[in-house]
């Protein structure tokens, strides 16, 4: 039994991962109440106990792998920094729920875990420099290099959203004055939609906007940072998801052009090779159950 887990700013998912690339017994709790008054890791702990021994049928998990929305140390033992969810902020998860469960656990960024299933998914090999490019809220990023997640000397590397852009005065979530997210990510859609286009759903923006200057210029801001990582890495695969990008009506021809635009030519704009995050609840959690079998 492989458990996978997926927390997300607003659900936590669970379940038990089965190879190469599916999951039975899935289930999903609002974070808000999984992490309400008890202290966070015995939250979890309760969950995930819980959860085995529904579904557990006396056996014993070979280990459990949690995503999160957030920052992890380079041991990959600590929850440095998880804006949606402050009280996971600082909090040292693996030794801890180890103790509480007994038997293995595994944490990462939530995105790392979102690329393995997406590559699974394609059938693609993590072979070579692989990329991943999560717009949600905000923007996740995940980097391959030669089949190894890429953590960089604190473990942060990857935080796509908070490239600088020039001209703009808008504070960011991280605290930094002109991070790219805040102009490109889920936040501005959520501005837009407030001060622009009240009468519309947000969920219907691009549906029923597509062509305002407005929404044109935010998929411009958000190719910037996209080709600027191309830029620098020349990858051999770019998965481009998230919540924005799988919204309905969504212009990602029009999302394609632009990063196509601003990557160096004749290469690494020539062959890009770019590939679609599937929309599905269960990613997290399977790309958590794969993550486990490579350990
Ligand atoms: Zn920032």
């Amino acid at each position: 039994m492989i458990l996978g887990m997926d927390i997300g700013g607003t659900n936590c998912r669970i379940g038990e991962f089965i190879p190469p690339c599916g999951v039975v017994n899935f289930e999903m709790f609002p974070t808000r109440k999984v992490f309400s008054s008890t202290p966070p890791v015995k939250a979890l702990a309760e969950m995930i106990s819980d959860y085995v021994l529904r579904h557990g049928e006396n056996r014993t998990p070979k280990g459990i792998c949690i995503g999160f929305p957030a920052t992890i140390d380079k041991a990959k033992t600590t929850v440095l920094s998880a804006p949606n969810i402050p009280t996971l902020s600082g909090k040292e998860i693996k030794e801890s729920l180890f103790a509480l469960l007994g038997f293995p656990v595994w944490i990462e960024r939530d995105v790392n875990l979102l690329l393995l299933h997406d590559l699974a998914h394609h059938h693609l090999s993590a072979d070579g420099t692989v990329v991943g490019v999560y717009v949600g809220t905000g923007i996740g990023n995940a980097i391959f290099i030669d089949g190894k997640i890429y953590d960089g000397k604190h473990g942060v590397a990857g935080e796509l959203g908070h490239i600088p852009v020039k001209g703009s005065e808008v504070v960011c979530g991280c605290g930094n004055v002109g991070c790219a997210e805040p102009l490109s990510g889920g936040r501005r859609l959520k501005e837009l939609q407030a001060t622009c286009f009240p009468d519309t759903h947000i969920s219907q923006l691009f549906v029923s906007h597509k062509s305002h200057p407005l929404l044109l210029d935010m998929i411009d801001t958000m190719a910037l940072p996209i080709a600027a990582e191309i830029n620098i890495l020349d990858p051999d695969i770019v998965m481009l998801g998230g919540g924005v990008l799988q919204m309905e009506g969504f212009p990602i021809d029009l999302l394609l052009e632009k990063i196509r635009f601003h990557a160096r030519k004749p290469y690494p704009a020539q062959d890009l090779l770019v590939y679609l995050s599937p929309a599905s609840q269960e990613s997290g959690v399977i790309g958590a159950g794969i993550y486990v079998t490579k350990q």
